[in-house]
């Protein structure tokens, strides 16, 4: 290998005899051919201030560990190194399924504890823990689950993962209610109208209340602390983003302004028929098949333009660089 000036302050980098580059950002190996993703080695704490020849033995075993023909690259230059894409420094998105019905999770280290970011569908827990182990390694359980919005598609995990790993879990104080799995009418949206509560309503009054005990997380989730802050995570703070649920949220590193925004605003085209079945990308607003108030979640995507984000990490589509003025676009006309 071979060292190489990666202009950066604090990451270390290197080219592979193959070509490939290899950064060191904190305790993360990333490799890639162009901007590298990140494949998590076992180096403890303080290795990103070693010389590049101390953690070269680091360095190989992730490189051993990094399987060619596992990576995916997207067009924008962004690499995936198996189900896990490295998005912003210690910010790791995981895509779970595939097709319109792929969502993200995303996996947020601060310091040296790390955070869950929204945790997919039920039974995507054991895709999310094999993600999270080839990261913070396998035996390191996060300090909390975060989520942007209860819906099956980023909550569907969350109570086998929080009971499994003994960690809470935190929505905003108005989605809190929505923990229990049950329709409630005041928060509703089209699908829980005309489909979801319809079929409910045709079944046995013990099968849809054995549904509704299934989606039932009340036991794990808890309120977010209603100052802002977010648990696990001192440099990020909640940014409220009602409409697509009453309880919506993103999360916001100001210092560099990342945003995860869930449903809030996504990069896939979800409310267009060719969109969905292309999996045509686009900034686009929430779905507004599953939208609350899609009046209030027009306000939210204004709210987030204005934080002028450099990297959105949404729920559905890739993470990704965005003009302020397409996102200000989508606020009026979304
Ligand atoms: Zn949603
Ligand atoms: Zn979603």
């Amino acid at each position: 290998m071979s060292p190489i000036d990666s202009g950066r302050e604090g990451v270390d980098s290197m080219l592979t005899d193959n070509g490939r580059a290899v950064e060191v950002i904190g305790r993360h190996v990333c490799i890639g051919p162009s901007r590298p993703t990140c494949v998590r080695t076992q180096l403890g704490r303080g290795d990103n201030t070693r010389s590049l020849e101390a953690i070269h033995e680091g360095l190989a075993h992730a490189v051993k560990r990094f399987r060619p023909g596992s990576e995916r690259t997207s067009g924008r230059g962004a690499v995936t190194a198996g189900k896990v894409t490295h998005v912003a420094e210690d910010v790791f998105a995981v895509r779970l399924g595939r097709g319109p019905l792929a969502s993200n999770v995303y996996l947020v280290g601060s310091g040296e504890d790390w955070v869950l970011v929204d945790t997919g569908w039920a039974g995507n827990h054991m895709a999310i823990r094999e993600a999270a182990a080839s990261v913070f390694g396998p035996t390191k359980p996060p300090a909390a689950i975060l989520l942007t919005h209860i819906h099956p598609d980023h909550s569907g995990s969350a109570g086998e993962l929080a009971r499994d790993w003994q960690v809470p879990v935190f929505a905003h104080a108005d989605e809190v209610p929505m923990a229990a799995g049950k329709y409630l009418p005041e928060y509703s949206m089209p699908l829980d109208r005309w489909i979801v509560d319809p079929i409910l309503r045709l079944l046995p009054a013990g099968t849809r209340a054995r549904i509704e005990a299934g989606n039932d997380i009340t036991d794990v989730v808890q309120a977010l602390p209603a100052n802002g802050e977010v648990p696990g995570l001192p440099d990020w703070h909640v940014v409220p983003a009602p409409g697509h649920t009453p309880g919506h949220v993103a999360y916001l590193r100001r210092r560099d302004r990342v945003v995860i925004c869930g449903d809030a605003v996504l990069t896939v085209d979800v409310n267009s028929v060719i969109g969905v079945l292309a999996g045509r990308e686009r900034l686009c607003g929430p779905p507004w098949y599953t939208t609350w108030d899609r009046q209030t979640a027009r306000e939210s995507i204004a709210a987030l333009a204005a934080l002028h984000p450099r990297i959105l990490a949404p729920g559905h589509g890739p993470a990704r660089g965005v003009e302020n003025a397409a996102l200000q676009a989508l606020a009026r006309d979304g």
